[in-house]
């Protein structure tokens, strides 16, 4: 438990608490109401009752926690009265249908953030501020070391490595979350340098969306990884982490490996990972975004989640904000949250 005893959101062991309302956001626990920022495992957990999230998760959600759970969605803005509390979704910016929650209560209004980053990537509904007194925001890197060049520079340096790779006869293979990722990848990278295959958990969030109305480049399934893939030279092929030291990809030798995520950017993580590139593309807010966040939500009170919690809060102290770490270690820290 942190924070105080009539705060409007509490952190309790089943997760983020509304008591007036009597729901739970991002719950870690089974409870009966949970409202879900996104669909990555550390934020939206099986089990639960009922599920509200913002209509543009519905896809992601149903592929991760099954079709069947009783979900019911709202549209970025609308608004929800439970027991005189109003609940909102506000693009969050991280992944597709990603949310901030915003709760209003007698006139006291309080956003969490879940996860997010500033920066437009393409794909996912752009992050927006929301005005608010106390908001409760992620820190997967909050220090000042880490700091995001533009999409486009880190877009620019995939082409190039795939582009040589294709001239050069290697397949290039790029390891990346099957969701969100994924999709940044596929919907910003020049396609026509050759053909792009998926790896089935892509392939299936991709047809999943595409099918829901989402803007994707088609991709090819890598279902028969047993057949022959000798035509893959020129190609991309996306593998989420978890496959990309599966024994089939032998038969796409000669391959280059290359991984895209935040951690990339710290030479120790680039140093231990086992890809022969690394390419820094994170879906979390940098050092400075994070800073701009909190000062554009125009709040006095912070209370800091995820990764760098404690030395964020302490900056945010020093800065004039009332903040405080949340006791409570609900997230994964860091872009380990998906697969
Ligand atoms: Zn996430
Ligand atoms: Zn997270």
């Amino acid at each position: 438990m942190s924070g105080r005893k009539n705060d409007l959101l509490q952190f309790t062991d089943y997760g983020i608490y509304c008591p007036q309302a009597d729901v739970f956001l991002d719950p870690r626990k089974k409870v009966n109401a949970a409202l879900i920022t996104h669909a990555h495992s550390d934020h939206a957990r099986l089990g639960c009752n009922n599920y509200l999230a913002c209509k543009e998760s519905e896809v992601p959600l149903r592929l991760r926690l099954g079709q069947g759970i009783n979900l019911s969605t709202l549209d970025y803005q609308e608004e929800l009265m439970i027991n005189g509390v109003k609940f909102s979704f506000h693009p969050a910016g991280h992944i597709i249908g990603s949310a901030q929650i915003r709760v209003e209560y007698k006139g006291e209004v309080w956003v969490y953030s879940g996860d997010y980053k500033l920066e437009n990537d393409g794909f996912s509904t752009p992050f927006e501020p929301v005005k608010c007194h106390t908001f409760i925001t992620e820190s997967t890197f909050g220090l000042p070391v880490y700091r995001w060049k533009p999409q486009l520079e880190v877009i620019d340096e995939i082409n190039s490595w795939w582009r040589s790779n294709a001239e050069q006869g290697i397949c290039s293979v790029i390891v990346a979350y099957s969701l969100g990722k994924a999709q940044r990848i596929l919907s910003n990278i020049d396609c026509s340098i050759g053909d792009i295959y998926a790896h089935s958990a892509i392939q299936t969030m991709n047809e999943g969306l595409v099918k829901a109305g989402f803007d994707l480049p088609l991709t090819v399934g890598l279902k028969d990884k047993s057949g022959d893939l000798s035509s893959f030279q020129s190609g991309l092929v996306i593998v989420p982490p978890a496959a990309s030291t599966a024994a089939w990809m032998k038969k796409l030798e000669p391959y280059s490996t290359a991984m895209a995520s935040g951690w990339m950017s710290i030479r120790g993580s680039r140093r231990r990972m086992t890809t022969d590139r690394g390419f820094a593309l994170s879906d979390h807010a940098d050092w400075s975004s994070l800073n701009k966040a909190v000062q554009e939500t125009e709040a006095s009170r912070i209370i800091v989640t995820h990764g760098y919690k404690t030395a964020f809060a302490q900056w945010l102290r020093e800065k004039g904000y009332e903040a405080e770490a949340s006791t409570s270690d609900y997230f994964l820290s860091g872009e380990t949250d998906d697969q």
